[in-house]
Parts: C-alpha cells; sequence; structure tokens
C-alpha cells in the first residue's frame, strides 16, 4: 500500500553537516527571571517566533509564535543569560 507523503516525511531521518541525525531543539519556554531583553534570539531566529514584550515593567522575550518553530536551536545558542528551558 502507498504511504501518504506526509507520514513518508515525518518518518525520514534528516542529517547535520557531519553526518550525524538531527535532533529538533525547541525551547520549553523563557525564564523571564534570566532574561535582560538583549534581542539576540530574535535577530538569529529564522521564524520570527520571539518577540520582545514588556512583563511587570520589563522588556523580556517572549515565545509568541511556537507553531512556527523548526526546533533549529540558534535561540538557546545565543542567549547570553542561558534563559531559554
Ligand atoms: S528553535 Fe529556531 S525557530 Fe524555534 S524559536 Fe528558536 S531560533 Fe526560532
Ligand atoms: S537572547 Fe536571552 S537574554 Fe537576550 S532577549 Fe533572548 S532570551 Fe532574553
Amino acid at each position: 500500500m502507498r504511504r501518504r507523503v506526509s507520514d513518508r516525511v515525518r518518518n525520514q531521518i534528516i542529517l547535520c553537516q557531519d553526518g550525524s541525525p538531527f535532533v529538533p531543539q525547541y525551547p520549553g519556554g523563557i525564564n523571564f527571571l534570566k532574561c535582560t531583553g538583549c534581542g539576540e534570539c530574535i535577530k538569529v531566529c529564522p521564524q520570527g517566533c520571539i518577540e520582545l514584550q514588556e512583563i511587570n515593567g520589563k522588556l523580556v522575550a517572549v515565545l509568541t509564535k511556537m507553531e512556527l518553530c523548526i526546533g533549529d536551536g540558534m535561540c538557546k545558542i545565543v542567549c547570553p543569560e542561558d534563559a531559554f528551558l
């Protein structure tokens, strides 16, 4: 039986440049206490998932469009405060 295209894509293993399997690095959230609002994560996010918002008088990064996240993990890598969960 022919499998649907969506099933074939879902079951593919994506390889990194070094040949190792790509493991998605979806952020689990942002620790508002650690975030300084520097905006570095926003600059590198290719999907526009993160915005700066004022919460309790403090500018912090918020994951506003997680449905677009591709799990590349760049936000986690660049954050100087290690604020991503
Ligand atoms: S993992 Fe990638 S796409 Fe997802 S929020 Fe972080 S930088 Fe954006
Ligand atoms: S890079 Fe880290 S400290 Fe800077 S805005 Fe993003 S979460 Fe906050």
